[in-house]
């Protein structure tokens, strides 16, 4: 059974969708992911202010400086996320 997969580049991701999962809220942003840390430096959502973090950590925050860093980084490593692609269903 063959595989397909799609490979996107780390410096391919420039846009970031975060959905906030907090009943009656559901708000959905996307934002450039050089913008993530900025838009989120408070760890809530913009709509409802729900907390969308762990205690302690702005994970948001820390997705946007990780990216950064490792896009800065790309003469020393490259970075690929590999996406399966689900089979289109039969009938
Ligand atoms: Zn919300």
């Amino acid at each position: 059974m063959s595989e397909h997969v799609l490979k996107i580049l780390l410096s391919e991701l420039v846009t970031v969708r975060v959905r906030c999962r907090q009943q009656g809220c559901g708000a959905i942003v996307e934002i450039p992911t050089e913008e993530l840390d900025q838009k989120f430096h408070s760890g809530l959502c913009p709509f409802c202010r729900a907390v969308l973090q762990l205690p302690q950590n702005n994970h948001l925050a820390e997705l946007a400086r990780a990216l950064r860093e490792l896009k800065a980084a790309h003469q020393q490593v490259e970075v690929q996320f590999v996406i399966p692609q689900k089979a289109p269903s039969a009938g």
